[in-house]
């Protein structure tokens, strides 16, 4: 994969490059292939300008409409949570910025986000492009509820935090698939995965994290908002 490259963009590469080993393998990514892809996908290009100079810092950031950027290990942490090998095809809820897309899609074959609000997803779009990605198909719609059409998923990856695992979600998982999802309250949530197996669901524990809420019919209510 291509990612374009400007000679100012020799900073961002040292910092990237701190991230993997500072923040990523530091704090205990153990797979290769995330480490290899996280420390190639500018995600300066990611972030709104005004907090360009904070791309690779320990934490999320604020984007445009209220939303964030996960911080770099917990990308990584989900990331690896789906364990891809290549072949797959993964469905990610909350597409924001587009950074976690572009992530997935140089593991796996294809990847599907749905994103609730539209300026996000043209903005995503539109970035994803300009790095040359072409295997990730944006929609406009309530992830909460998948996206059918495409399914079954190998994995499902959603970026925001939900009450529960969503059951439209865990149908549209094909047999050995994994979801990996933020549930609990509106403020606090502790990432799970959840693997479709012959004798049914699997859930695991993966660590105390703090998402935007998931919105929708499957999700938190969009009026409390
Ligand atoms: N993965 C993103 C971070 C997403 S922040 C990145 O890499 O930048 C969470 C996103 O989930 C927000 O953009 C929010 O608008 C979106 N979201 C919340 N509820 C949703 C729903 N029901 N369907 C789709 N997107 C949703």
């Amino acid at each position: 994969m291509i990612f374009g490259r400007r000679k100012s963009d020799d900073s961002f590469d040292a910092q990237r490059a701190d991230m993997v080993e500072g923040q990523l393998r530091r704090h205990g990514i153990r797979s290769e292939r995330v480490l290899d892809v996280m420390g190639r996908v500018p995600r300066e290009a990611f972030v709104p300008d005004r907090h360009r100079a904070f791309a690779y810092a320990d934490n999320a950031l604020p984007v445009e409409h209220g939303q964030s950027i996960s911080q770099p290990y917990m990308v990584a942490l989900m990331t690896q949570a789906l364990e891809l090998e290549g072949p797959e095809r993964v469905l990610e809820i909350g597409t924001g910025t587009g950074y976690q897309a572009a992530v997935l899609a140089a593991l796996c074959a294809a990847v599907y986000s749905v994103e609730r609000i539209p300026e996000l997803a043209e903005t995503a779009r539109t970035r994803l492009a300009d790095q040359g990605i072409a295997n990730v198909t944006i929609t406009v719609g309530d992830g909460t509820c998948g996206w059918p059409e495409h399914a079954p998923y190998d994995g499902i990856i959603v970026t925001a935090g939900a009450p529960k695992a969503p059951q439209p979600l865990l149908n549209q998982l094909a047999a050995g698939g994994r979801l990996v999802i933020p549930v609990g309250d509106r403020v606090s949530q502790m990432l799970k995965a959840f693997t479709k197996r012959a004798d049914g669901i699997r859930e695991q524990d993966l660590c105390a994290c703090k998402f935007v809420p998931l919105l929708g019919a499957h999700g938190w209510s969009e009026r409390e908002a």
